[in-house]
């Protein structure tokens, strides 16, 4: 994740020449006021650089064609201080290919009534002026976000700050490269999809492997990395003796090593692994999942590899803040009318960058696989808000569907040995549930407790994905007709592709 804190935003202003050298030295002055500010605030994640003012259609388009040759550019932030006549833009947006977001604000949050002249009018014209630029990227069907708000207002920076990191997940799913450890679980349609097409839209591209590839990494992992790792784990988390000597936790350890150093090798950003298939592998992998993910990898279980992206993807949004971010199943309801709850688990597949307190190493029997006891890291998660994400295959689009979620306390279950969370989805699990059954959504998800569901929908937008939230004011009706509506909508935009 250290180079994704190279990459930066540009800060776009237009203007034009209209106004003369003195203006337009003003509106740089003022740009870069601007720029300074948000490059302030805690919230913002990436730098944000200042770029000259444009004011001619070859200043604006060499601009674009900078941002899109330079890796280091993941987005664009414009602003129209001053009338900036938009046919000068088309040249520039026609072939921009990064996100943008518009920014519409000005230098002043209050009108000077006082001192208010015709010169001041002049200057600060982005009530028009950035209307303007919205007619044009309206009339060009360009996706971005439009946030508006005085620059010192922290409502309007946090709507910045959040597309920001959007942007930085969408650079780095641009050149992910997914490693898949067998194939997709016998049968099961929701985790299958076309990987071309997911490439075509999202950028990120999935490597096959058989498991003899990994294993015979694993089975060159050296001694010093598993005694490494064995100290590791009687530091990080809690176990009793006799786990803590046991040939199964030893084997976990084994198995950690030598995935990860076969994921550094081959630059990957996530996996799948399935139960179905662990050929040479001694145990399904648990603690190993877990642990890769809580250090930035996407996962997904049962070739799951839309998840195991998606999950690398809040990551990359969620890095450096408060709560977790995990790979996640809908597992067993709790339908009392006085709280219906969701509890989710996994096999053991969920990451501990969400537990509550010190998680507990355990070594159990698994009851399908057929394998040797796999080693687990079994906590529960903190009551708070989350989210659940997950990415569908329609056939002739994706869909991403997100529901937020309210974390509530579990009690205990002394006889379930696998990290687990209590939901109760939004608006309530009667309606959310069936909106997610609606719109189609998978068992597996992306769960959140960093992010809301805002970096979702930025990042849908980027990808030029179908986004659907179910938050708290879904009511089913209009859902079923959103997603009819969107069938009509994807069809015709489609066209022949
Ligand atoms: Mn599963």
């Amino acid at each position: 994740m250290n180079e994704l804190r190279k990459k930066e935003i540009w800060f776009i202003t237009g203007s034009q020449h209209l106004y003369g050298p003195d203006v337009l030295r003003q509106v740089e002055a003022d740009s870069a006021e601007i720029v300074g500010s948000l490059n302030s605030s805690m919230m913002v994640s990436q730098k944000i650089v200042f770029r000259p003012v444009l004011t001619t259609p070859e200043s604006i388009r060499e601009t674009c064609l900078e941002a899109n040759s330079t890796g280091i550019c993941i987005g664009l932030i414009v602003w129209m201080h001053t009338f900036s006549p938009a046919k000068m833009w088309i040249n520039g947006l026609r072939i921009l290919d990064k996100p943008f977001l518009h920014f519409h604000t000005q230098l002043n949050r209050d009108i000077p009534w006082n001192s208010i002249d015709m010169d001041f009018m002049n200057l600060n014209q982005s009530a028009h002026g950035d209307r303007e630029f919205g007619f044009i990227a309206a009339r060009m069907r360009l996706g971005r976000k439009v946030v508006v708000g005085h620059y010192r207002d922290n409502e309007a920076v946090k709507r910045i700050a959040v597309w920001i990191r959007a942007a930085a997940a969408y650079d780095d799913a641009l050149n992910m490269k997914i490693a898949r450890f067998g194939d997709n679980m016998r049968d099961v349609a929701v985790t299958e999809g076309n990987k071309v097409s997911a490439q075509i839209k999202m950028g990120y591209s999935v490597y096959g492997y058989g498991m003899g590839d990994l294993v015979k990494s694993v089975n060159e992992v050296p001694e010093e990395d598993i005694r490494r790792l064995l100290e590791e784990y009687s530091s990080e988390y809690r176990m009793t003796r006799e786990v803590a000597s046991s040939e199964s936790l030893r084997e976990a350890a084994r198995i950690e090593a030598g995935m990860e150093s076969f994921l550094l090798d081959g630059g990957f950003r996530a996996f799948t692994t399935t139960f179905e298939d662990l050929h040479g592998l001694k145990q399904l992998p648990g603690i190993a999942v877990q642990r890769l993910m809580a250090r930035g990898y996407g996962f997904g279980a049962e070739g799951d590899w839309k998840t195991a992206a998606l999950v690398r993807s809040v990551k990359i949004m969620a890095d450096g803040m408060k709560g977790g971010t995990s790979f996640m199943e809908d597992y067993t309801y709790h339908f009392d009318p006085a709280g219906m709850r969701v509890l989710g688990a996994h096999m053991l597949e969920v990451c501990p960058t969400i537990a509550e307190d010190k998680p507990q190493v355990e070594v159990h029997q698994l009851s399908i696989g057929g394998k040797e006891d796999p080693a687990r890291l079994v906590f529960k998660t903190a009551p708070g808000k989350g989210i659940n994400a997950t990415v569908i295959d329609l056939g002739n689009r994706f869909r991403m569907i997100v529901n937020d979620v309210r974390v509530v306390k579990c009690p205990d279950m002394p006889l379930l040995p696998v990290a687990s969370v209590l939901w109760e989805p939004e608006p309530c699990l009667r309606t959310g549930a069936a909106a997610w059954i609606l719109a189609g959504g998978a068992h597996h998800t992306a769960f959140s407790t960093a992010v809301d569901a805002e970096y979702l929908e930025d990042f849908a937008g980027m990808q030029d994905i179908e986004f659907i939230r179910i938050d708290e004011k879904c009511e089913l009706r209009s859902l079923k007709n959103e997603l009819r509506w969107n069938e009509v909508y994807y069809h015709f935009s489609n066209g022949i592709r």
